[in-house]
């Protein structure tokens, strides 16, 4: 029999004033929050523009990952294992859930760290890419030859070339 995808997913669930609740943002989500100016003085949102900035130009080493452990290491999280049809999986085997506990005050710092190393581990980041106009640094998601995040970016881009050719 075929194995499942995605069989052996973990489960993370926090836990905030004893309300649990599923953590399932993806990664389109984040990509909005960070590109979003009214966001500019969150310090999560900041830490984890930071994160991805250095994953793209970086990629995965060993000190990202170094990095990453240093911040995540003191988070607190609970292990239970609860049934399949909780987690709306297609295997039958019950899964391992991870709660975190995040009453207990976690800094900013911690709490992107913890968040980006979710994104990271889901293959979420496959299609991340930044936006190569010089001016804009907007980050997205898109197909691997893509270098703009819109049609308006890549028009400037163009057009911007083609003045900087004809002025030489
Ligand atoms: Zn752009």
């Amino acid at each position: 029999m075929k194995k499942a995808l995605h069989e052996t997913d973990e489960v993370f669930i926090f836990q905030k004033s004893g309300k649990a609740s599923i953590w399932d943002f993806k990664a389109e989500e984040v990509i909005e929050a960070i590109n979003d100016s009214s966001q500019e003085n969150n310090p999560v949102i900041l830490n984890l523009r930071k994160w991805i900035v250095r994953y793209l130009n970086e990629g995965i080493t060993d000190e990202l990952l170094d990095d990453l452990n240093s911040k995540i290491q003191n988070n607190r999280y609970s292990k239970y294992v609860i049934p399949a049809d909780l987690t709306g999986s297609v295997s039958d085997l019950p899964k391992n859930a991870y709660i975190a506990q995040y009453d207990t005050a976690l800094n900013p710092e911690s709490y992107a760290a913890d968040d980006f190393s979710k994104l990271l581990t889901s293959g979420e980041f496959k299609r991340l890419k930044i936006c190569k106009l010089d001016d804009c640094d907007n980050i997205f998601l898109g197909p691997p030859q893509s270098k703009w995040c819109s049609k308006p970016c890549g028009s400037l881009f163009r057009v911007r070339t083609k003045r900087r050719r004809d002025s030489q």
